[in-house]
């Protein structure tokens, strides 16, 4: 045994030891339980996963198109270059509603019916208002209870970043993503507002529109052009002693469809009466659906329109990468606030002015 320290003749009583040395204040295992930073797949990696169907890396292809960091987009475009073969194959439905109209109990039964028959379904998002409030109305998950446990539903919120076109553009890259991951029905649902339905009509094939019974808009506050846009409008909470009005408001909606002029796609828009809530009417809708595309398909009006769309995102993109490229110029940004100085003063006209910055912006690509 060692022999104590105080029994040593050096040892006084009165002399001030050195004390128990203290423990580190930083954890000498953090550097062990640091998360290793996940390696970051490879192009070929992403796309091989996707066609597997491995949604934990289509999630994170998902989160590389999101990506606002430019080598993060240059791996989201190859990726989705890749994944176009296996793409297309889907029916996309966009839905469509004011808040609380009650798009995801809808999505919820909805989704749970379609599933039912086989098959796997993606649920997607386009939410302008995502951007201004930095939370995203819709696509939370725990918006839509039965669905986003469903091992066939894969639900992704709205991207977040950038404008209503920005937005909507990484919505069509995922949609590509998740065909080529093997799902076949594809849901894009955004708020009843305006800009955004027209973002989910150019990349969807039905375009649902649900409503609800005497909320007044039946026919005045309807956008017009938002029900030019339906394929089908559904009327939802027909149920308890709101199934007159629910059917009362079907009627009115089919006697306004009825001033339209017939789509292009020959199909005429049908009025139905639902409740999501109680599951009632929901076979019906799916019914309508199918017999849309048993429709188009034949007439060809399904591959004119996703010939159309392709083409639109092609100059929407074009479009887009333009603005960005004259907008983001340090000189024009500069200019911009002196010419429009300039305008409101009245020294310079609006055309004069907007000539002199795209003349300037032409000197400085040369
Ligand atoms: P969203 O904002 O369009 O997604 O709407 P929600 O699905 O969140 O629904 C809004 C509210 O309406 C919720 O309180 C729902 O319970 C209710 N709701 C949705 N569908 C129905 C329905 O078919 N009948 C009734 N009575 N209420 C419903």
């Amino acid at each position: 045994m060692m022999e104590h320290p105080e029994n040593s003749e050096e040892y006084k009583g009165l002399t001030v030891n050195a004390g128990i040395e203290q423990p580190s204040t930083v954890n000498p295992y953090l550097k062990l339980r640091k998360k290793p930073r996940r390696r970051e797949f490879t192009v070929d990696e992403f796309v091989d996963g996707i066609v597997k169907g491995n949604v934990t890396v289509l999630s994170q292809a998902v989160t590389m198109v999101e990506s606002l960091k430019p080598e993060h987009q240059a791996i989201a475009q190859e990726v989705i270059e890749k994944c176009l073969p296996y793409s297309g194959n889907s029916v996309r439905i966009g839905i469509s509603g004011v808040p609380g109209a009650g798009k995801s109990t809808s999505i919820d039964v909805f989704g749970l019916h379609v599933l039912e028959k086989g098959g796997k379904l993606a649920v997607l998002a386009i939410d302008p208002s995502s951007e201004r409030t930095k939370g995203s109305i819709l696509g939370d998950k725990t918006r839509m209870e039965k669905l986003s446990v469903h091992p066939k539903a894969f639900i992704r919120p709205s991207p977040s970043a950038g404008s209503l076109g920005g937005v909507a553009r990484k919505t069509r890259e995922t949609i590509i993503l998740c065909e080529a991951a093997g799902f076949d029905k594809i849901f894009v649902e955004t708020v009843g507002v305006g800009q955004s339905e027209t973002a989910v009509h150019s990349m969807v094939d039905f375009f649902l529109l649900i409503q609800l019974a005497g909320t007044g808009d039946e026919l005045q506050g309807i956008k017009r052009g938002i029900m030019e846009m339906a394929d089908g409008i559904v009327i939802n909470k027909a149920d308890g002693n709101n199934i007159e009005k629910a059917n009362l408001a079907a009627s009115h909606f089919r006697n306004a469809l009825h001033l339209f002029p017939t789509p292009d796609s020959g199909w005429t828009p049908k009025v139905l009466t639902y409740s999501g809530f109680y599951g009632l009417g929901i076979k019906e809708i799916w019914d309508m659906i199918d017999e849309y595309f048993v429709f188009v398909k034949k007439n060809g009006y399904f591959d004119y329109r996703r010939n159309e769309q392709a083409k639109y995102w092609m100059y929407e993109t074009i479009n887009e990468h333009l603005r960005d490229s004259f907008y983001n110029n340090p000189t024009i940004e500069t200019m911009l606030q002196a010419k429009e100085q300039a305008v409101l003063n009245g020294t310079q006209t609006s055309f004069v002015a907007a000539k002199h910055l795209l003349d300037t912006y032409y000197q400085l690509l040369k």
